[in-house]
């Protein structure tokens, strides 16, 4: 395909998504090449294109946007064995060393020389044509949909976060926020047999949806006090949470959390606000209740693809709102809009 061909959706700066042609190599030796199909949009995206930054991550040069997406492998390089022309395909979008320590840990989410799409300064998959390494590329069966490919993303941080918080048979699972993110460990929290779920957040919508989607318990976050809120978060639970999923990004949901989780019990951080929080740290302390940080996924893209694959659970219930790649600046509006009611915004980029 002509390099002219590839239009891409290019983030300048703060409030500066552009379209543009790009140039496209060959795929390198262990790569692909995709003709990207469904990119969904994140809150993340939105984040660097209100802001130009994502807590620690500042944008400095343009950047093509995308990170949750699939598409269709359209040439592979010289050592790529496992994929060929026309596999339809969910890209992981981070892709590690594959040799330092941590790497070889196994905790490659963690690898200080992570390339991740659309971290700067690594641009993502918001395009026509796309090259990524193969290996982190996965195959999806016939049945399963270019968005649900898409969807894996958000999925495999649902999945993880439930891993990181021991989400089992019987637990009762308290949830903040009702994005994307919240609703989908909703979803994967059910599936792994939690006996109680509650969600909460500011909004009435949102919280209709939860209920829709299964929640036990929905609480409207209506106050300030930490301390209130836990209270009533149990008196509605009818009993303290086992494992609380800071979903919302909003730092005194991350103070509820610590108040509102059982002694022994575990707060798991997957939202992002302030990049220091003063929190009862001394409360957790010695109630041992134990603060894990979440930080994408690893391991998860197999594990959420058989999930979807098997019908355990629906992605496509989350996607709202529909757009061409022509149009996705009028999809990052529709994605920042409370009024629009959007869960999930995807684009689609062929
Ligand atoms: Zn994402
Ligand atoms: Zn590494």
């Amino acid at each position: 395909m002509a390099a002219e061909s590839n239009l891409s959706a290019v983030l300048y700066g703060k409030d500066d998504l552009r379209l543009e042609h790009r140039d496209i190599k060959l795929p390198g030796e262990n790569e692909v090449q995709i003709a990207m199909r469904s990119v969904g949009i994140c809150g993340s995206d939105v984040k660097y294109w209100t802001h130009g930054k994502c807590g620690r991550f500042v944008l400095d040069e343009p950047m093509v946007m995308g990170h949750e997406s699939s598409g269709t492998v359209v040439a592979v390089g010289r050592g790529v064995t496992h994929l060929a022309k026309g596999d339809r395909v969910a890209i992981e979008p981070g892709v590690p060393c594959r040799t330092c320590r941590i790497c070889k840990e196994g905790r490659y989410n963690l690898c200080a020389d992570m390339k991740f799409c659309a971290t700067p300064p690594v641009h993502g998959s918001l395009c026509r044509l796309y090259n990524h390494a193969a290996d982190f590329c996965y195959k999806l069966p016939a049945h399963v949909s270019f968005e649900e490919g898409a969807m894996l993303e958000p999925l495999s941080v649902a999945v993880y976060t439930c891993q990181r918080g021991e989400v089992r048979v019987g637990s009762k699972v308290l949830i903040f926020g009702a994005g994307p993110i919240g609703l989908l460990c909703l979803l994967v929290a059910k599936t792994r047999g939690a006996s109680s779920v509650a969600i909460t957040d500011i909004d009435d919508y949102r919280l209709a949806v939860a209920k829709e989607y299964g929640a036990d318990h929905v609480i409207k976050v209506a106050t300030n006090d930490s301390q209130a809120l836990a209270r009533t978060i149990a008196d509605e639970m009818g009993g303290q949470p086992d494992v609380s999923l800071e979903c919302s990004g909003v730092d005194s949901s991350f103070v509820t959390a610590i108040y509102a989780t059982r002694s022994g019990g575990v707060v798991v951080l997957v939202g992002r606000g302030s990049l220091d929080v003063d929190v009862p740290i001394v409360n957790a302390a010695v109630r041992e209740v134990d603060i894990r940080g979440v930080f994408r996924y690893c391991n998860n893209y197999p594990q959420a693809l058989a999930m979807v694959a098997s019908g355990q659970i629906d992605t496509k219930r989350l996607i709202t709102h529909n757009f061409t790649l022509e149009d996705s600046l009028q999809a990052f509006h529709t994605a920042n809009s409370r009024q629009s009611r959007a869960i999930k915004v995807m684009i689609n980029c062929s």
